[in-house]
């Protein structure tokens, strides 16, 4: 199954926010985003002008995409009024309008990645809030809706905890499931892989599936690829810098749109190293080139979430 099947003409991995209201111990953006420029719906409009086509904006990135603007200025609702389709990644603290978007406008919303932080949410006593607010997104989302959950060695203790909080709030209520996700930064000793499988054993019902990230597996076989980084797939920073990929230095510079500047690539870039997330994620939408068949090269998998679970995923 394809996650996401759209026809926009540019796919933009967007890191709009400055701003997460937690603090996780496996979080790969070091230091945890707190108060920095987020973009604003004037930058996002200018880019949208710019590049003249339909828009794919996959929110995910450094910050919690809510806690990066105020329920007052409606960002998602008035971007769902533009010939967009987006994808959220969000910790769930925060819904702002969603709840009361339009049933037109919820459609255009094509995935919601939901992860459950537990350990920050047991910290900071938000955990009720943020079961009531999965459960209005079960309730109320119409596209795919992804609930994962990290179990990463550092916070070992409260898997089990974790779990048995995810069935009594969400599963049992809603019949919703979680997919758990492995620390792509520390990998499980044979005693935390045991009892990984032990309460996957014990949780069953209720676990969707299993996902750990491999990126560069999809391209086994493949010298290169023809790449539309900078040309019709881009990356966004809430500090409005515009990149057409970060791992490749020639594609970096693309412009800035708190600066008003934007100079999109006027081909595809043929790459030798596809082997990060968003060389897969562009594989999974359909949009990668290539020059010479596989050899040996695997079927991609299913993209379980855009940007893949449990992001952030700078
Ligand atoms: S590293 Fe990946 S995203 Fe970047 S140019 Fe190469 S294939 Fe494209």
């Amino acid at each position: 199954m394809a996650l996401v099947d759209t026809s926009c003409g540019a796919i933009v991995f967007c890191s709009s926010s400055g701003h997460c209201q937690l603090d996780c111990s496996y979080c790969i953006v070091n230091p945890v985003i707190k108060r920095n420029p987020s973009l604003t719906y004037e930058d996002l409009d200018f880019f949208m002008r710019a590049v003249g086509t339909s828009v794919f904006f996959i929110f995910s990135g450094k910050g919690d995409f809510f806690a990066g603007y105020s329920k007052k200025e409606r960002l998602l609702g008035r971007l769902l009024e533009r010939d967009v389709e987006v994808a959220l990644d969000v910790n769930g603290l925060l819904l702002h309008e969603y709840p009361e978007l339009p049933e037109a406008a919820r459609r255009k919303v094509r995935h919601v990645n939901l992860t459950m932080h537990y350990e920050q949410l047991r910290r900071k006593n938000a955990r009720e809030l943020w079961a009531g607010n999965a459960r209005t997104l079960v309730g109320l989302h119409e596209g795919l809706l992804n609930l994962n959950t990290i179990l990463s060695p550092l916070e070992r203790g409260t898997w089990e905890e974790s779990l048995a909080f995810f069935e009594r709030e969400v599963f049992g209520p809603t019949g919703r499931k979680l997919v758990l996700v492995t620390d792509c930064d520390r990998p499980f000793s044979d005693d935390e892989r045991a009892e990984h499988d032990r309460l996957r054993e014990r949780f069953a019902p209720m676990i969707e599936s299993s996902y750990s990230a491999d990126f560069a597996g999809a391209f086994a076989g493949r010298e290169a690829v023809l790449c539309p980084a900078g040309q019709s797939y881009f990356r966004i920073w809430n500090d409005g810098r515009v990149e057409g990929c970060p791992w490749v230095g020639e594609l970096g510079g693309l412009g800035n749109l708190k600066e008003r500047r934007f100079e999109p690539r006027p081909a595809p870039f043929r790459c030798t190293t596809p082997r990060f997330c968003d060389c897969y994620d562009i594989l999974q939408l359909g949009r990668m080139g290539f020059e010479e068949p596989a050899v040996d090269a695997p079927a991609a998998g299913p993209l379980d979430a855009v940007g893949g679970p449990g992001s952030p995923r700078a």
